[in-house]
Order: structure tokens, then C-alpha cells, then sequence
């Protein structure tokens, strides 16, 4: 029988409980257990897809096309683990499916009610995911106790523990403890009050996990254990850090594996940290450094590029490589066409998913300027078919456009795709998820992936229209990967440039720490090799990507 492991958070939001509920995974991981993660999110939207990611952060795509939450992401990268959309939990499912048995009748005579109906719903979608092959399930709760969204969740919660025993469910919570600069003294009256406020609803904390600047004081410590009524050895602290993966290693380091072996009575495995320790240590000390400019909208920057960012810290790691990214606004290039001279003193330039034409001439211009100036270059979905659209303009077709940014346009080199052509719902109707993409033979794409087919992950509406592919091609733009029977342009390259590449899919979603992305990891070496000729580039092979699911 699996062991689970809820999540509350505390205070506020944003403080990193995916981070930690990510972190207690591969702590159990480390010890040998297998482990899978879950994040429910309490809003009443059916999934993030129909989310505005420059409010609520990326849109992550799982392998079985779902678009969830940004932790979803945080998990697999931590866990090394693909999950499928299930693991994203929502309000809005959780009704959905509730109502839905309702008009079928299978509550007939009953009164349909948040206890016992929406909880058993909760519990179920739980115990379900627990029948995986795991030893332990993390459950993270999103939002901040003391939501209205989120009391069935707890009320689940509480149930749970009763129904699994105590023995099988640990409750964390991760709370924030701020300091005061005056004195610099540690506060913990928000961790109490979020605590009696978690007690209230019935879920007594069995772990604190406190997130503070530096390493929580012993008086603080002994103050959240007496009013919390949580045993002193089982409250923890995150400090700031300068890796998020130095996050289990820290906990680890507090006792905090010991505690929940012990908890569950699990076996005691020592725990492995050496790979984990190795990775880290290369994104810690990198010797080289390459600075990286992301082209998009000021609008987009936080949290929305969360995978790109992390796909690109990757690469460099395992290229010995600190990885500078700057955000370029694309819109002052559409202002002052001279600005994207700016782009040639970067070692590398990205431009990433996006919707809408706003700002999307500033991306053509950047993407032309790294092409006629060979600055290595790698677009990614938005900045794929942009890259077709800058290229088609080179040829004489001036006003080839996508029919996303200019419907009038009597040149649509990038187009609907025939099957969203009459869709008027606009959650979860794009082409989303792992498909099987074809490389050619001899391309600079095999030489990155090394293998014939990959599995990537799309999120999409527009592509390739292919009445211009052999007009593109022979201008000399290759296509060197297809799916679909060769229908759909995955990956385009232009060989007479040192990197100028550009994929259909989002390669970022499957980066690993220690297992990079090979689009990435191209990006980030030829930014190294422009920088400095005379690196030898034979060591810098790509890790073979895995390819299939
Ligand atoms: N807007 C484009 C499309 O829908 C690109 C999407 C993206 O970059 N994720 O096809």
C-alpha cells in the first residue's frame, strides 16, 4: 500500500511549496523509493490551458497533452518522471465529474453535497493515482490555507488520514517566516495563525517547513514547535538558495528523510545523493559563461518562460556553461528597426511560444537580424513558424505571414491546421502533447538528437502550410523533421548558418537537470563556440535523448 504525503502551504503564496513538495519526493527517491507527485489546484477552470500564463505563470504540457500547472513541471524535472494530466487535480474536474454522474442518475434519491460526494470525488482521483506502481504519492494543495477554493481539499485531506491510517499519510506544511530588518528577528505568529487555522478544519501538521532567508533560529524553532504542536525535531527550514536543486539536499541534511522513513516505517535505504550531487554541483560551478537574449514581451517574462528558462540552465550545466538570459522587448525593434543591432552582443538568441500578433514583427526582425548575421539562433513553436515567416519574406514573398497575425495576408506560409478550422471551444483544442517526430538523415537535427524519431511535446493551432514547402526548401531551408506522414514541419535548419534552428515543438518541456534538451544543448554550444573559436567542440556531444515516451 502506497504512503502519501500532503502539502498545505501557509502565510502566502509564491513561497516555493512546489519546490519543497518536489524536493520531498526525491528525498524518498534517493532512498530507493519509487515516488509520483500530484498538484491540485483549487480554481474552477477545468485545466490551465484556458489560463493567461503571463498572470498565472507557463502552461505546462504533460506527454498525454495536458495543460497544467507550472509545478506539473517542477516535478517531472525533479523526479525524472513523465506524469500524465490526471496528476493535475482542478475544481473544475472535480465538479465536472460530480455533476456529470448527477444527470446520470447515479446519486438517485440522494442529495448531492461537497461531504461526502465532492470529497469521495477528491479522495478517489487520489487513491486512483496511488494504484500506479509507487511507494509514495506527495500530494501538494495549491493556494494558501484559508482559501474558500480550497477547504474540500483539506476536508479531503483530514478524511484521508482517517481512512489510510496515520501511519500512511504525513501532513507538511510549509509556511513563511519573515524577518524583521530592524533587528532581524524571526517572526513566527503567521506560521501560528496559519497553523490554528489548518486545525480549525481538522489537519494537525505533522512537519513544519518554514521559508526564511537564513536557517531558522533556535528560539523561532522551539516557538513554531510549542504553539504548532508539531514535535521540534520535524520543523525545517528552506533558506534562499542559489539552485532550487540544492532544496532536497538541504531539507535532507535537517533530518527531513530520516523523519519520514521513520514516519512510515519504510526501510531505512541510505540515501544515494551522488548523481544528484554531480548535476548540481555542475550548475553551481560552471566555468564558461554565455549570455542568452530572450526576445517576447515584457508582458510574458516572470513565471511564463518557467520550462525555457530551466531547458536552458540545463544545457549549460552540461556544458560547464553559465547561462545569462536577458529579455529583449521585441516591440522596441518594431519602433526603432536599428535597436536589434543589440542582438549582436549576445552569444545566442531564442525566441519563444507565443500568441497574437503584438510584438510578433519585432521577432521577425530579431530572427532576420541573427540569420543575415549568423548569432546562433533557436525558435521555439510561435518562434518556429516566425522563422518560416522571416525566411519567406528573404524570398521575395513580402507579404508571407501567418494567418494568426495577418488574416488579410494573401500569403499564409503559416496556416490553421485543417482539423481547427471549425473549432469555437478554445480549452484543450489545440494539437497538444507527445507526437512522433521523424528526423532526416545526416541533418544538424540528428547530429543533436542522435536518433532517427523523438517524442515531443506540441501545444499549437497553426503550421506549416504545405504549399510552400518546396519553394522554401529549394530557397535553402531545411525541413529536417516531419510528423504525420511528413504533413506536418517539425524542425527547421539552415545549413548555411552555424546554428539557426527552430522546432514546431516545445523540446523544453523534457529537459532534465543532467539530461539537457539536445535543441537547447545546440543552442548553448554554439553559443560557446562563437564566443571562443578555438574550443575544441568534439566533448560537446549532446546525452542521447530518449526516444520514445
Ligand atoms: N500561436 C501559435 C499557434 O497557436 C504558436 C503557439 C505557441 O507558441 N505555443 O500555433
Amino acid at each position: 500500500m502506497a504512503k502519501f504525503v500532503f502539502v498545505t502551504g501557509g502565510v502566502m503564496s509564491g513561497i516555493g511549496k512546489g519546490v519543497i513538495a518536489a524536493s520531498i519526493g526525491r528525498i524518498l527517491q534517493a532512498r530507493g523509493f519509487r515516488v509520483t507527485a500530484v498538484k491540485i489546484d483549487p480554481y474552477l477552470n477545468y485545466d490551465a490551458g484556458t489560463m493567461n500564463p503571463y498572470i498565472h505563470g507557463e502552461v505546462f504540457v504533460t506527454e498525454d497533452g495536458g495543460e497544467t500547472d507550472m509545478d506539473i513541471g517542477t516535478y517531472e524535472r525533479f523526479l525524472d518522471i513523465n506524469l500524465p494530466k490526471s496528476h493535475n487535480i482542478t475544481t473544475g474536474q472535480v465538479y465536472s465529474s460530480v455533476i456529470e454522474r448527477e444527470r446520470k442518475g447515479d446519486f438517485l434519491g440522494k442529495c448531492v453535497q461537497i461531504i461526502p460526494h465532492i470529497t469521495d470525488e477528491i479522495k478517489d482521483r487520489i487513491l486512483n493515482i496511488s494504484k500506479e506502481t509507487v511507494d509514495v504519492v506527495i500530494v501538494e494543495i495549491g493556494g494558501t490555507v484559508g482559501d474558500i477554493e480550497s477547504l474540500p481539499y483539506l476536508e479531503a485531506a483530514r478524511q484521508f488520514r482517517l481512512d489510510q491510517g496515520i501511519s500512511n499519510v504525513v501532513n507538511v506544511h510549509v509556511t513563511l517566516v519573515p524577518m524583521l530588518d530592524v533587528v532581524g528577528e524571526q517572526k513566527t505568529k503567521p506560521t501560528q495563525h496559519s497553523v490554528q487555522e489548518l486545525r480549525r478544519i481538522g489537519v494537525q501538521p505533522d512537519v513544519i517547513i518554514a521559508r526564511s532567508k537564513i536557517p531558522l533560529r533556535s528560539e523561532p524553532r522551539k516557538k513554531i514547535a510549542l504553539f504548532c504542536n508539531v514535535e521540534e525535531s520535524a520543523v525545517f527550514t528552506s533558506q534562499d538558495i542559489s539552485s532550487i536543486y540544492e532544496s532536497p539536499l538541504l531539507l535532507d541534511e535537517q533530518g527531513l528523510g530520516t523523519y519520514l522513513v521513520n514516519r512510515f516505517q519504510l526501510s531505512k535505504n541510505t540515501p544515494d545523493w551522488s548523481t544528484w550531487k554531480k548535476m548540481l554541483n555542475s550548475h553551481l560551478n560552471p566555468h564558461g559563461e554565455a549570455t542568452i537574449a530572450i526576445c517576447g514581451k515584457y508582458a510574458e517574462l516572470a513565471d511564463c518562460y518557467v520550462s525555457v528558462n530551466d531547458a536552458l540552465r540545463d544545457a549549460g550545466a552540461a556544458l560547464d556553461t553559465k547561462v545569462d538570459l536577458e529579455f529583449i522587448e521585441t516591440d522596441d525593434f518594431e519602433k526603432d528597426p536599428a535597436r536589434v543591432r543589440v542582438l549582436s552582443s549576445f552569444d545566442g538568441v531564442l525566441v519563444p511560444g507565443g500568441f497574437g500578433s503584438r510584438g510578433s514583427e519585432g521577432k521577425i526582425k530579431a530572427i532576420e537580424y541573427c540569420r543575415t548575421h549568423d548569432i546562433p539562433f533557436l525558435g521555439i513553436c510561435f518562434g518556429f513558424q516566425l522563422g518560416v515567416v522571416e525566411y519567406a519574406r528573404s524570398l521575395g514573398i513580402e507579404d508571407a505571414a501567418s494567418s494568426e497575425l495577418n488574416p488579410q495576408s494573401s500569403n499564409h506560409v503559416i496556416d490553421l491546421m485543417p482539423e481547427q478550422n471549425n473549432v469555437l471551444e478554445k480549452g484543450g483544442t489545440m494539437r497538444l502533447g507527445a507526437h512522433e517526430i521523424f528526423i532526416e538523415e545526416g541533418s544538424l537535427a540528428q547530429s543533436l538528437y542522435h536518433n532517427q524519431s523523438v517524442w515531443e511535446r506540441h501545444r499549437h493551432r497553426y503550421e506549416v502550410n504545405p504549399n510552400y514547402i518546396s519553394q522554401l526548401s529549394s530557397g535553402g531551408l531545411r525541413f529536417s523533421g516531419k510528423s504525420d506522414s511528413n504533413r506536418r514541419m517539425e524542425i527547421l535548419e539552415m545549413p548555411r548558418n552555424k546554428f539557426h534552428f527552430a522546432t514546431q515543438f516545445h523540446a523544453e518541456f523534457k529537459s532534465r537537470p543532467g539530461r539537457p534538451s539536445p535543441p537547447y544543448f545546440g543552442l548553448i554550444r554554439a553559443a560557446l563556440t562563437t564566443k571562443n573559436p578555438e574550443i575544441t567542440t568534439e566533448h560537446l556531444v549532446a546525452h542521447k535523448s530518449r526516444g520514445s515516451r
